[in-house]
């Protein structure tokens, strides 16, 4: 970490900034809150876009043979039946201090007493994680449903429906982004570990002897394309998860995990599910889900490899990787008292907001026109912000805060050359361009 780059990258002081800056707020703050739930602010959801579309086209575009879905958040419940979901197989082991009455999860536990209050715990209980909801206008057992844990089920329900609509063949995967709910036992760090969260997920179905060298293949893509956008090497690390601990679906496991600011924790799980999900779901539903390969004129089960990432998590990732705090400010004046600035080093892809476009002075109409317009063309291409408040070095900084890559100045010059100064977040250097080219320009910048 460079000198520049924060000294103390807390959880709490990205937590404050999030709330401050409209990135992240606690879900009915009002009303105190409720634990495990949280709203994206308007820079949030901005963000959780690009990141949503940026994951969509690297997976759908930038590999062969992948098509997307969007399936439904409740199925029916023999689904979550056939998935184990339902058994022992989605359950955390709880335990709840008797005297503060704070649960944990076992795991979390480093001996048998409560780690807030050392109390004595209750005996382990077994714990579904997922949560219930009612169909209809009756709330008993027939009409119950759950919303789903993980968005895949949804894929493997419409397995055959993808290869006889699209005529894909093997290997191939289809993804899909979309909700996700677990009643955690503990919800913690920020929106680390949350009760709704979306996540995006690709399963790729392929046959069981290349499913070794597929699952290889992904974990490598994979963490490469977290250093696309900005995720240092060395916070990334991809850790095998051994089979005592690893989800009951899976032959193999592995999570990429990224050095949060509390610590190492998963952004990824990569999975070998084998043939569990498509021949459970064909033994409970009587559906041959079998794969028919025509050179062959052999029916398989075909094995499938899960990448799964949790778009908040990453989120998280993101805004930490990208928290600087810089002691003095940026531009090293001689001026005295200077404060602690903040700049948001994020991927210009993932940039909330693209350009920010200032008129230099708020009190000259001429300008202040001219520097409307310039937003006006720009904002159909771009999420731009109009800012005319505060000095010049100040607007800088608020834009600097929340990552925004390109700033548009509008000065007296502009009147008569038709030009602006287009100044970089990251370098600081400021250009003259023609206004007629700065659309152009920008998407090019845009894409490094
Ligand atoms: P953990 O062990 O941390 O509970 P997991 O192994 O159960 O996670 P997976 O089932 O592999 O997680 O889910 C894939 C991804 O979904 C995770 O890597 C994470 O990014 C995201 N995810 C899972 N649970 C949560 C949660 N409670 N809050 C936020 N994101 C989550």
């Amino acid at each position: 970490m460079s000198k520049e780059e924060s000294k103390n990258n807390s959880v709490d002081k990205i937590i404050s900034f999030c709330k401050r800056r409209g990135f992240i707020f606690q879900s009915s703050a009002i009303y105190g809150g409720l634990g495990g739930f949280y709203d994206a602010g308007p820079l949030g959801v901005e963000m959780k876009k690009n990141l949503k579309e940026f994951w969509w086209k690297e997976m759908t575009q930038n590999h062969e043979n992948i098509v997307g879905l969007d399936s439904s958040i409740l199925m029916n419940p023999k689904v979550l039946q056939a998935s184990g979901h339902l058994s022992a197989g989605f359950a955390d082991t709880l335990m709840e201090c008797k005297k503060c009455h704070k649960r944990f999860k076992k795991e979390e536990l480093k001996n048998d007493s409560c780690p807030e209050c050392e109390g004595e715990m209750t005996d382990p209980k077994k714990f579904n994680l997922m949560m219930k909801t009612f169909i209809g206008p009756l709330e008993d057992e027939a009409s119950v449903a759950y919303l789903r844990p993980e968005t895949c089920q949804g894929i493997y329900l419409n397995f055959k429906n993808v290869l006889d609509s699209m005529r894909v063949k093997i290997p191939f995967g289809i993804c899909q982004i979309g909700k996700s709910f677990r009643n955690e036992i503990n919800p913690k760090n920020f929106i680390f570990r949350t009760r709704e969260f979306e996540q995006m997920e690709m399963q790729w179905f392929c046959h069981p002897n290349k499913a070794d060298e597929f699952f290889e293949y992904w974990k490598e893509e994979r963490l490469k394309w977290y250093q696309s956008f900005g995720i240092k090497k060395e916070k990334l690390r991809a850790t095998e998860v051994p089979k005592t601990e690893s989800a009951h679906y899976a032959r193999k496991q592995v999570d990429i995990e990224y050095l949060f600011p509390f610590g190492w924790g998963e952004i990824e799980g990569i999975h070998n599910r084998g043939d569990w999900d498509l021949s459970n779901h064909s033994k409970h539903s009587g559906e041959d889900l079998m794969y028919f390969d025509e050179k062959t004129g052999k029916k398989y089960f075909p094995y499938i490899i899960e990448t799964s990432v949790g778009v908040e998590r990453l989120s998280f990732a993101l805004l930490a990787e990208a928290y600087q705090e810089i002691e003095g400010g940026r531009t090293k004046t001689t001026k005295s008292v200077k404060k602690t600035e903040i700049l948001l080093k994020i991927d210009k892809k993932i940039a909330p907001i693209k350009i920010a476009v200032l008129p230099l002075v708020k009190n000259k109409p001429e300008l202040v026109k001219k520097a409307k317009d310039v937003y006006v063309a720009l904002k159909t291409h771009f999420v731009c912000r109009y800012d005319e408040t505060g000095s010049i070095g100040r607007r800088y900084r608020r834009t600097d805060e929340i990552g925004v890559p390109f700033v548009i100045t509008v000065d007296f010059d502009s009147l008569e050359q038709h030009d602006v100064t287009l100044r970089d977040r990251d370098t600081m250097n400021q250009e003259r361009i023609k206004i007629k080219d700065l659309v152009n320009i920008i998407k090019e910048r845009l894409k490094d």
